[in-house]
């Protein structure tokens, strides 16, 4: 089973994928294996593509917990270990396909490109498919996932003042006026915790009742959009803000940053340009 032999809206999810690993890459936030990516691709699922897949699937491996809600949905995922810079060149032996099983508490895979799997879906699976449980049980627009270690955002959260999700978006949307606009909800604040692990996934779920990106101490990004780029331009925005910053303290001085009262008319602005 080859990429083509998908149809034209799975086929353009893959792509998009690769081209998000591209420019991760590019941006210095991809060292090594670093980040993942998932897209819920249900929607594009039809009767007679899932039929000729599940003959192809692997044996069922189990899940940490039940999903019930994502019970024999499938997700594209990138691959434990990959690197994005090769994602951006071969998805096919980079990223996968899961489905999730009827009883929502395992997964089979499928390959990409030829039938021989010999790939594993990413280390923060958990934490992907609580994001996607929570987002179908809203009934959200958003149906990608991407995690990736922005320097500038890392950077932020090694200073201790500004480990709080007050004083870290007072500082985000202070240093640019895009900021508020395309990220009016702000960052949500996750102190540090082991990453992989059940309790950093629950805790991350949590924050996305009130935010479309979240930032891990000392760690990392995630950000949830309608399509990988969404979600990239969320981390990308806040990542310059956070570069504005830095950059203005290695010129040797303190920037000023916007107003309390200047925020919350771009907040007002913001509320009209999404509505
Ligand atoms: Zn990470």
């Amino acid at each position: 089973m080859s990429v083509n032999t998908f149809n034209k809206e799975i086929n353009r999810r893959i792509s998009e994928v690769a081209e998000l690993g591209k420019y991760l890459w590019q941006k210095g936030w991809a060292e090594r294996n670093a980040g993942n990516i998932s897209v819920n691709i249900q929607e594009y699922m039809t009767d007679e593509l899932r039929e000729k897949l599940l003959p192809t699937a692997t044996s069922v491996l189990p899940l940490d917990r039940a999903y019930p809600s994502l019970a024999g949905f499938f997700f594209l995922v990138t691959g434990t270990g990959k690197r994005m810079r090769d994602l951006a060149l071969d998805p096919e032996h980079n990223s996968l396909m899961i489905r999730v099983t009827d009883a929502g508490d395992g997964y089979q895979m499928f390959s990409l490109g030829e039938l021989v799997l010999n790939i594993h879906p990413t280390s923060e699976l958990p934490t992907h498919l609580a994001i996607h449980e929570y987002l179908v049980l809203k009934g959200a627009k958003e149906k990608t996932v991407v995690h990736t270690h922005p320097n500038e955002l890392i950077s932020i959260t090694q200073i201790r003042k500004f480990c709080n999700e007050e004083a870290l978006n007072h500082l985000l949307w202070g240093m640019h006026p895009e900021t508020m606009v395309i990220v009016p909800d702000g960052a949500g604040f996750l102190p540090y915790m082991l990453p992989g692990s059940q309790d950093i996934a629950d805790a991350t779920l949590k924050k996305f009742a009130f935010h479309k990106v979240i930032i891990w101490e000392k760690h990392g990004s995630f950000a949830i959009g309608r399509d990988v780029f969404e979600a990239f331009d969320l981390i990308d925005t806040l990542a310059k803000s956070a570069q504005i910053y830095f950059q203005c303290k290695s010129a040797g001085f303190e920037p000023e940053g916007l107003s309390q009262e200047k925020i919350a008319e771009l907040k007002e602005l913001s509320a009209k340009f999404l509505a």
